[in-house]
């Protein structure tokens, strides 16, 4: 897929995302948020479900806790549009409750499709409904900070799913805004396993560090980085084939 067409293909999503209404959600919603960044990067930061602001603007993490996201990137050397950033609603629930199973799983198919254009090598959870799509059974306080592959089919063969946990909480506990910050040091670093791993899947070893252990930035991200070769021209799955959702 050119740029162009990722581009054209993520419009595609979010006009649907934008008229759904395959769920309760839509009816309490001002504007659908279908997630917004970099339709090339190779990082993708999924959240939970859009808040108050982010139901008013149609845009994700534009609130309190969408701040401390952009700090957090910051503190990597990101900026927000080197990521694209998405929710596994992509409606907001009422009063800000949890998403429902049923509203995630009526949901999933934006994120499967979002994820099969995007092709990213990394994706970072967002608390713990996030972690629950990617990673089913997994106890956020045992695994934030670190990498896995995700558990049920994925977009791409050698991609990990990074945990964190939502910044959101550290607004409520005060003591995890250290966590999260430390926790976030540790995502370029998955990007680069990431990178080594896809490189191997696609049986081409030793491309992923081509920055010589330099912490990588997906701003300036290396030829070898984004090129054919460390995208693994793998059949392009239908959304119907990705199983994120079990
Ligand atoms: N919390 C989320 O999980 N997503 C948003 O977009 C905003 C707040």
């Amino acid at each position: 897929m050119t740029p162009e067409e990722r581009r054209g293909a993520l419009e595609a999503v979010a006009a649907e995302v934008r008229d759904c209404t395959r769920c309760r959600l839509h009816e309490g919603r001002t504007r659908a948020v279908p997630g917004e960044g970099s339709p090339d990067t190779e990082v993708v930061f999924v959240g939970e479900g859009p808040g108050f602001n982010e139901d008013r603007q149609g845009r994700p993490f534009v609130g309190a806790a969408g701040s401390f996201l952009t700090e957090l990137l910051s503190t990597v050397g990101w900026r927000r549009d080197d990521v694209f950033i998405t929710n596994v609603v992509k409606c907001r629930p009422p009063e800000n409750r949890d998403p429902e199973p049923d509203e995630i799983a009526a949901c999933g198919p934006f994120l499967a499709r979002q994820l099969a254009i995007m092709d990213p090598a990394l994706v970072v959870t967002l608390g713990r409904h996030s972690l629950g799509t990617f990673l089913p059974g997994a106890r956020i306080g045992q695994v934030h900070g670190t990498a896995r592959p995700p558990a049920a089919a994925a977009w791409t063969d050698g991609s990990l799913v990074f945990a964190m946990y939502h910044p959101a909480a550290a607004l409520h506990q005060g003591s995890l805004r250290r966590t999260l910050l430390d926790d976030m040091q540790g995502v370029p670093l998955a990007l680069l396993d990431a990178r080594e791993r896809r490189a191997l899947a696609a049986g081409i070893p030793g491309s992923a560090d081509a920055s010589g252990g330099a912490v990588p930035s997906v701003k300036d991200p290396q030829p070898s980085d984004l090129d054919a070769a460390a995208r693994p021209q793998l059949a392009e799955p239908g959304a119907d084939q990705l199983t994120l959702f079990s």
